[in-house]
């Protein structure tokens, strides 16, 4: 313990200049909260289509909108109903007024059902009608992706 200690005082002394935190964790050796953040962050597996919801070309309000979708997250009614609270859900959407779930307002309520024909129409996409909202936007995006003139408008 002793000879270690000597050992380094020798080092120590031996070179000019005064010492000098060195951050390991970023190339240039200087500490910032970024490169803190990647040390410490979980990274949690990478979503197939997470590089489409968060393109530039998408407006932020939408790409939250989808990745709340994506999570369960969005204020929908059938939120409530699942935390065990009574409600009578009625959606804004339909003239009938359905169960106001995510499938139905992002999927197969009317509004969204018109949303998703036309957009079929203009990108030549196949409309995947009564299907649920994740089957459509995974099928898209498969098909996006194997499709150059699709994937080259959506991406
Ligand atoms: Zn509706």
């Amino acid at each position: 313990m002793d000879k270690i200690e000597e050992i380094i005082e020798q080092l120590g002394s031996s070179k000019p200049g005064h010492d000098f935190l060195i951050w390991l964790h970023s190339p240039n050796g200087r500490f910032s909260t970024q490169s803190a953040w990647q040390c410490v962050r979980t990274c949690s597996p990478e979503v197939p289509w997470a590089k489409w919801v968060w393109h530039n070309a998408i407006p932020n309000k939408i790409s939250v909108t989808m990745w709340k979708a994506m999570y369960e997250c969005l204020a929908v009614d059938d939120r409530i109903h699942k935390l065990g609270i009574p409600i009578i859900s009625r959606c804004d959407c339909c003239s009938a007024g359905g169960y106001e779930d995510l499938n139905h307002v992002l999927a197969t309520g009317e509004i969204a059902e018109k949303v998703w024909q036309m957009c079929s129409m203009q990108l030549g996409m196949p409309n995947l009608a009564g299907r649920r909202w994740r089957d459509r936007v995974e099928y898209w995006h498969r098909r996006a992706r194997n499709s150059s003139q699709t994937g080259q408008i959506l991406e």
